[in-house]
């Protein structure tokens, strides 16, 4: 489904990336690891069309990736919700914008399935008790199923999470981890999830793309299969890996800032 071609991209002197390729198949769920700094933002930012390589290409179904992609779903740490409009509204905000530009499949993605409306969601991810609150009145775990509630609502095929749990405290942030794992199944999902955290990459990547620091030309890529289902947190398996995770993220020398 994307397909990353030899790209390059910097800000400032240093490449953040360096003829970097990498491939997402449709259906995979992969998480991309590595220390704070070393590019995690920018690649997602580059899956999402809002930055461009200055040279080489990201395709997604083949088509050349120019500007961000209607069926492609973004969350941020931060929500992004709107603090004067209920958890209702701004669930619901995402299909009020695209009905303003036209919901034609091209521009915008189609209105949702029947059965698919902003209840169906609030409902899925258990906000109907605060569906009429303020974003203010919310814990940080509501405020982020909002936000997911926002991009479900709009039938992504392609969800891009960016430490979506970070400022979350352990218990929330499980419970929403097992939660992604649900909807990334049932809704058919190709998710690229980005984590400094290598536990939560371990739970949830069925791959793992680990980065290094900048410049990143050849990225280490772990295969998970165990990966997605919430008992995997217990076995050997996992331990394992989270072993070889650290050994890994250790060997990265880290950049006095
Ligand atoms: P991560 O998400 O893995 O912490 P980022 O992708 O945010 O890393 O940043 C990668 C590198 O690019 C870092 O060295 C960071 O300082 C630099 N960087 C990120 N955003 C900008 C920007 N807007 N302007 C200049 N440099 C940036
Ligand atoms: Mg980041």
């Amino acid at each position: 489904m994307i397909a990353v071609e030899a790209i390059t991209f910097q800000y400032s002197p240093g490449p953040v990336f360096e003829d970097f390729s990498w491939r997402v198949q449709r259906g995979d769920t992969w998480a991309v690891l590595g220390p704070s700094g070393c590019g995690k933002s920018t690649l997602l930012a580059l899956l999402a069309g809002l930055l461009l390589p200055s040279s080489g290409r990201v395709r997604i179904d083949g088509a050349a990736l120019l500007r961000p992609r209607p069926q492609t779903g973004l969350i941020l740490q931060d929500y992004g919700l709107l603090p004067w409009a209920t958890v209702r509204q701004n669930a619901g905000l995402g299909l009020k914008v695209r009905r303003f530009y036209g919901a034609d499949g091209i521009h915008a993605p189609r209105d949702p399935v029947p059965g698919r409306s902003v209840d169906f969601w609030l409902d899925r991810l258990g906000l109907v008790p605060v569906a009429d609150q303020y974003p203010a009145q919310l814990s940080g775990g509501q405020r982020q199923r909002t936000a997911i509630a926002r991009t479900l609502l709009l039938q992504p095929d392609l969800l891009l999470m960016d430490e979506p749990f970070s400022s979350l405290d352990t218990p929330t942030r499980e419970a929403l981890q097992v939660l992604t794992m649900e909807l990334a199944a049932e809704q058919n999902l190709t998710l690229v999830l980005v984590t400094h955290a290598l536990e939560e990459a371990a739970l949830l990547g069925r791959k793992i793309l680990l980065l290094h620091e900048p410049p990143n030309r050849l990225a280490d890529l772990v295969d998970n299969p165990g990966a997605g289902n919430p008992a995997y947190r217990e076995s050997r398996a996992y331990a394992g890996l989270c072993q070889d995770l650290r050994r890994r993220l250790e060997m990265i020398p880290v950049r006095p800032r």
